[in-house]
């Protein structure tokens, strides 16, 4: 997947997708290959919502959460496209062979 990495040095987090860009907070980050593909899911995700959707849905979905976990990080951890990225950025062939609309399988609710 073709994309273009701009280095960021106040970016809150250390590393995002903005289509057709990954941000990184520092270059160090564009070596890290478990980063680059979480982005790179992201990416695809937000492709086929044709990229302005997902950033609603993302924002619904993070706001959803904060209201059934009231914790930052758990309605984080939980938003769907999070829960797929994080579940397969370790995978190196999860891209070649990812369904589309695969995070559409991780919108449940958790509560541990
Ligand atoms: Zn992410």
């Amino acid at each position: 997947m073709k994309y273009l990495t701009l280095i960021f040095p106040k970016l809150p987090v250390t590393a995002m997708a903005l289509y057709p860009f990954l941000i990184f907070k520092d270059p160090e980050s564009t070596g890290n290959s478990v980063i680059v593909r979480h982005e790179l899911i992201h990416l695809r995700q937000q492709l086929e919502l044709l990229i302005l959707p997902f950033y609603i849905l993302y924002l619904f979905n993070y706001f959803f959460n904060l209201c059934f976990y009231r914790n930052h990080d758990q309605a984080y951890r939980n938003i769907s496209f999070e829960r797929e990225a994080y579940a397969h950025d370790h995978d190196v062939v999860y891209l070649q062979r990812r369904r589309w609309f695969a995070w559409t399988t991780y919108l449940v609710l958790l509560k541990s």
